[in-house]
């Protein structure tokens, strides 16, 4: 399948004057397509299995950002310390400290997003107001927490999608250390946008339609 490179370079060219980050969610696609966004000067890309993301970065570029944006079982985290970029999706204080634990093992320092639950989302993962706050009052030697992360509703009610995201806006403002919001996706990054997001992640856009 062919990457959609005209939607790609406008996309990018948007979000650059923004100086808001783009990542190129890649899931299921090929090391093909994703080598045909990096030759345009795409380097941040989104993966949601570890599986997927420890064999494409092992045949892809180095300087690749690997973001890790599907839900992360404490036990896998291991495979993907060394060299992951970004984990987008720490939903518990358990996480967290075996995270913490894996990058002090090999020396490194781990960013990572806390992701919050949105009001009427379908996925059961993410943290609520009340658990957010509790996870923040602890402070990790190899983690930093530098935001928050959300999946709005799968919904065509625009009105709805536009409070989750400014919901999660308001509570990102509450919390100095969090200067990243990854919000917004193919379907919503322009409403994402207006309300604050700083990172979205897109993959049909510039992909196609996965297989
Ligand atoms: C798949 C996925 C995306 C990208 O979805 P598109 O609709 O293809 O843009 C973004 N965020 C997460 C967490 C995803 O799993």
């Amino acid at each position: 399948m062919a990457i959609q490179k005209e939607a790609f370079l406008k996309i990018k060219s948007e979000l650059e004057k923004k100086h808001i980050t783009l990542v190129a969610v890649s899931k299921t696609q090929s090391i093909d397509s994703i080598l045909q966004l990096y030759e345009l000067g795409q380097r941040d890309f989104g993966e949601n299995y570890v599986q997927e993301l420890v064999e494409k970065h092992k045949h892809l570029p180095s300087d690749i950002r690997w973001h890790f944006i599907g839900h992360l079982q404490s036990n896998k985290a291991k495979k993907i310390i060394s060299f992951v970029h970004l984990i987008q999706t720490v939903d518990s204080l358990k996480l967290l400290q075996q995270l913490n634990k894996e990058a002090k093992n090999c020396n490194r320092n781990v960013n990572c997003l806390l992701q919050v639950r949105m009001a009427q989302e379908e996925t059961k993962f993410g943290l609520n107001e009340v658990e957010l706050s509790n996870v923040l009052e602890n402070k990790f030697e190899n983690v930093s927490v530098c935001g928050l992360m959300g999946l709005g509703t799968l919904t065509n009610d625009v009105v709805k999608t536009r409070e989750e995201f400014s919901f999660l806006k308001r509570l990102q403002d509450k919390i100095p250390t969090a200067k990243i919001l990854s919000m917004g996706m193919s379907s919503d990054f322009k409403i994402a946008i207006e309300e604050g997001s700083t990172l979205v992640r897109i993959g049909s856009l510039l992909f196609g339609e996965r297989n």
